[in-house]
């Protein structure tokens, strides 16, 4: 698999679990989102009753499930977790939902893929505290409503645009997680290091934030990866010289760019004359999904002011080709 992607093998897993912050107090960054929730947090604890849902948009890797897991520490509270693509039938959601103890927080990570009947029943469920159990078939088929303790439901999607407008006003709060500024990841770097009694010197550091696309979870994976190169051809120690050395050999460029962030700004320059194209056609060009172009690669080439997505396509910007090292062709500066 990739290696700053999405897919990580089980030593990785592992370790993100092990770096996760567990308070608000130690989660690093987004101090706008932090504060928000800590206020919904300590409004529901003095009153004694579960929050209000809470959304959370953004792209992968910025601490979605990380928040919602402390969100339960916060309550006291268990926390249930599963995500839109594992609830394709209402009776999947039936169960987990009856299922739930008062005051539980329940983690639905992509929660915009989830299947419609699933959603509606959602809907109740969120607003309500009840679900309707359907029994028996066709003209004799009866709902039953079941009443559900009252539970604090967490939803986390790639872009809260995603989310059917019935969804998205049932939750009472919406933080917007944004890619973190390069001393936050230094920070979380630290943090990190310091966990996996890796020693990391101040210009390592700032190395590996530089090239982590804003993405704590990069981040953190970046520092194992520079950590082996350091243990095995180095000194052990994560710095300046490693980081160079093991990012290239992991074909990290200067800005954090991937193998599927260059391939998809290449075959926009290279194959379509730096667009417009759409996604799909794009996609293809690169052997992607266009869901994996859209949601991994995109955001951060947009920010980067690397690609532009218009009405007509995608394209690149001058950046991207001066970044590749091409020359445009004369209309595509215009
Ligand atoms: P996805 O949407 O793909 O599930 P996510 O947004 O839920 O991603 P998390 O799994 O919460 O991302 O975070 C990824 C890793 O990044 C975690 O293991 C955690 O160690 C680290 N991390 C995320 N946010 C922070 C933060 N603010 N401070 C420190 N570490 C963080």
């Amino acid at each position: 698999g990739r290696l700053v992607g999405a897919g990580a093998d089980l030593d990785d897993r592992a370790a993100e679990a092990a770096l996760r912050p567990t308070s608000l107090e130690d989660f690093v960054g987004q101090r706008v989102v932090r504060e928000q929730l800590s206020l919904v947090l300590e409004a529901a604890l003095r009153r004694g009753r579960a929050p209000d849902h809470v959304l959370l948009s953004g792209p992968p890797g910025l601490g979605k499930t990380t928040l919602a897991m402390i969100v339960a520490a916060e309550l006291g509270r268990p926390l249930r977790i599963t995500s839109g693509p594992a609830i394709q039938h209402a009776g999947d959601l039936a169960a987990v939902l009856s299922s739930l103890e008062e005051g539980e927080v329940l983690f639905v990570d992509e929660v915009h893929r989830m299947a419609r009947p699933a959603e509606e029943m959602l809907y109740v469920a969120m607003e309500d505290f009840r679900v309707d159990v359907v029994v028996g078939k066709g003209a004799g088929a009866t709902a039953i409503p079941l009443p559900l303790p009252p539970f604090t439901l967490v939803g986390a999607t790639t872009r809260a645009g995603l989310l059917p407008a019935p969804l998205r006003d049932r939750f009472g709060f919406t933080g917007h997680l944004d890619f973190y500024a390069p001393d936050e990841l230094e920070r979380v770097l630290r943090r990190s290091a310091a966990l996996l009694g890796v020693e990391l010197t101040a210009d390592g550091g700032a190395e590996v934030a530089g090239r982590s696309r804003g993405t704590p979870r990069i981040a953190n994976r970046l520092l194992r990866r520079v950590r082996d190169w350091s243990q095995v051809r180095g000194t052990g120690v994560v710095d300046l010289a490693a980081a160079r050395a093991a990012l290239a050999v992991y074909e990290v460029d200067e800005l954090g760019l991937d193998r599927l962030d260059r391939a998809v700004l290449l075959a926009l320059c290279r194959r379509f004359g730096g667009g417009p194209v759409g996604l799909s056609t794009l996609a293809v060009a690169v052997g992607e999904e266009p869901d994996t172009v859209e949601t991994l690669a995109e955001p951060f080439l947009v920010r980067e002011g690397l690609l532009g997505r218009t009405p007509r396509g995608r394209v690149a910007t001058p950046a991207a080709w001066e970044h590749l090292g091409l020359v445009p062709p004369p209309t595509a500066v215009a």
